[in-house]
């Protein structure tokens, strides 16, 4: 497809109803990964001496054999490959977000290395109940920019790879804290030192902010390059929105241009 092909079928893609048919393919659907069963410590031993003459040595306390597994803070992704990577977050129990999902959403794309990178806001009920980031017409539209700018998400020939900013739902639907926006952070730059993306595309207001460092309006961090970890960010609207918000999308296609002209002088 030629440049100007693809910017027609961006603009059609945006209700400008321009004769081109764009490539929906559906992409196929991710393998759920096995869930990984965390074992409870063993119960701590507590001695009480009692005076004497008679010492009595108390028995260790109870613990219920039903009690619940604390989140193991801290977890450690360094060196893992994009399949262990996806194994264990698909378990993984490194803040509060792990006790009310029903599946981690790691991201789907590029299998080595991707151009862009995607990252989305945290996953709606959609993706918590699927485990597929962007599922829907959400995806198809995000599906449909990416190939207008030249991208594909799905495929051996992959370039693109989309992800949400944390892999688990917040508790319905709320913005995540400061330490689970941390703790996650983990899993989102080990994916970043496997696929090496040449240029973030932040769709969503979470996203944005949290990789411009800012609280500022989506408007304001619109139309201007950031950086982030060293890789240059350019922020745009959620593909959900945008659905909802078909005036917008014009000014997407201003967005992915400007990720498309960063990428090409990188
Ligand atoms: S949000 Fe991220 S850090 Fe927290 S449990 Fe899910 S995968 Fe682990």
């Amino acid at each position: 497809m030629s440049w100007d092909e693809r910017q027609r079928a961006m603009l059609a893609e945006m209700g400008y109803r321009l004769p081109v048919a764009l490539d929906a393919t559906p992409e196929p659907e991710a393998a759920e990964p096995e869930p990984i069963v965390v074992a409870a410590p063993p119960p701590p031993v507590m001695r009480v001496a009692v005076p004497a003459p008679a010492p009595v040595v108390a028995p260790p306390p109870a613990r219920p054999a039903s009690a619940p597994v604390e989140p193991a803070l801290a977890t450690n992704f360094a060196g893992l490959d994009l399949p262990a990577l996806r194994e264990a977050v698909a378990s993984c129990r490194g803040c509060g977000l792990c006790e009310q999902r029903r599946h981690a959403v790691f991201g789907q794309g590029a299998l080595q290395q991707a151009q862009w990178l995607v990252v989305t806001d945290p996953p709606d009920e959609s993706e918590d109940a699927s485990g597929e980031s962007q599922p829907g017409d959400a995806g198809r539209l995000l599906v449909r920019m990416l190939h207008a700018a030249g991208q594909r998400r799905a495929g051996d020939a992959a370039t693109a790879f989309v992800t949400p900013l944390v892999k688990c739902r917040p508790p319905r639907g709320r913005a995540p804290q400061p330490a689970e926006l941390e703790a996650c952070e983990a899993v989102l730059a080990r994916q970043v030192a496997l696929l090496q993306p040449r240029v973030v595309l932040a769709m969503g207001l979470q996203a944005a902010r949290r990789l411009t460092g800012t609280t500022e309006p989506l408007g304001r961090l619109r139309g201007r390059v950031h950086e982030w970890r060293g890789l240059p960010v350019v922020v745009t609207f959620a593909p959900g929105y945008l659905l909802r918000s078909a005036a917008d999308k014009a000014g997407a296609w201003d967005d992915l241009r400007l990720a498309l002209s960063v990428l090409h002088d990188s």
